[in-house]
């Protein structure tokens, strides 16, 4: 038997790749921006809470056939944007449910949590809330009007301290490439930047994929966007990385979409990172680089 089998999934659900070992739980769906152009994620749903009934009836069941359960990722893109209430609800509900609990994570959008006090998230981490995925993207002003994203770099910076501030961990996402050729420098820069402001936990650097059907293919199409071939997506990960103060935490890019893996302690792993990343660029040798064909989103 499945986990998929019992649960009620709706749609393509994603998680982030570190929570490949957690228990999925859809308690909304879609996101409640959905405006960002280089993204396919949920285009296909609104945002909604699901109805209660059926949340706590997927709650049972998995608790049912996943008793020693210690982690679990509450989906969609957005699911701490309901209710102060409606989300307490469900937190106590998992910790109800599962005896072992040690951690529940949730992606959080710029917008659900400007709204959210350090009390109120406060709240949410004393029933085990543990870590909030934000999707920064760039920290650089211009890309960000461009990728049409709610909020600003600055905005996104006061939200990751805040969340900080709280006791539950931030786990950042931004994207390679996400300028193209025009803006690739400043766009590895202001990102470096605003990193080194807000000092999240964790830092997942993706690999722009522009996906069928989004606002940006169009502006490929219309030569209005140039991509960054291989080796300048390297380029602009070790521009990033050379340029981000020292401070504590995990780098990775080990998401499939990232043409080199790097799972590593900063600072203490940076100076043989950016090594590793100058070597290659000075080889150009492609075999260290993940091949187009085994990429995805
Ligand atoms: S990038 Fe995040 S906030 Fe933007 S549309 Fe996609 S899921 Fe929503």
């Amino acid at each position: 038997m499945f986990i998929e089998d019992i649960l009620d999934y709706e749609g393509t659900v994603i998680r982030p790749p570190s929570e490949a070992d957690s228990l999925i739980l859809q308690v909304t769906l879609g996101c409640t921006d959905n405006s960002c152009i280089f993204c396919p994620a949920y285009k296909e749903k609104k945002y909604k809470v699901k109805d209660f009934a059926l949340i706590e009836r997927d709650i049972k069941r998995a608790a049912k056939a996943m008793p020693d359960t210690r982690r679990i990722f509450l989906a969609d893109g957005d699911a701490i944007a309901m209710e102060q209430q409606e989300f307490i609800k469900i937190l106590d509900l998992l910790n109800e449910n599962f005896p072992k609990l040690s951690r529940i994570a949730v992606y959080g959008s710029i917008k659900s949590l400007e709204n959210k006090t350090v009390t109120d998230l406060k709240e949410f981490k004393n029933k085990k809330l543990g870590v909030i995925y934000l999707g920064f993207e760039t920290g650089d002003a211009e890309v960000y009007k461009m990728i049409i994203k709610y909020g600003t770099p600055q905005v996104n910076i006061a939200t990751c301290l805040k969340v900080k501030e709280s006791g539950i961990k931030t786990n950042v996402t931004v994207i390679l490439g996400l300028g193209g050729k025009k803006y690739t420098t400043q766009h590895a820069v202001n990102t470096a930047k605003i990193l080194s402001i807000a000092r999240p936990d964790q830092i997942a650097a993706l690999t722009l994929m522009i996906a069928p059907g989004t606002p940006l293919l169009s502006m490929q199409k219309r030569k209005e966007f140039e991509e960054l071939n291989n080796f300048e997506f390297l380029e602009e990960l070790k521009t990033l990385i050379e340029n981000m103060e020292d401070f504590k935490c995990l780098f990775f890019s080990n998401h499939a979409s990232n043409y080199y893996p790097i799972n590593a302690r900063f600072p203490k792993d940076k100076p043989q990172i950016v090594a590793e990343l100058a070597e290659i660029l000075k080889s150009k040798d492609k075999k260290h680089l993940r091949p187009d064909f085994s990429r995805g989103l």
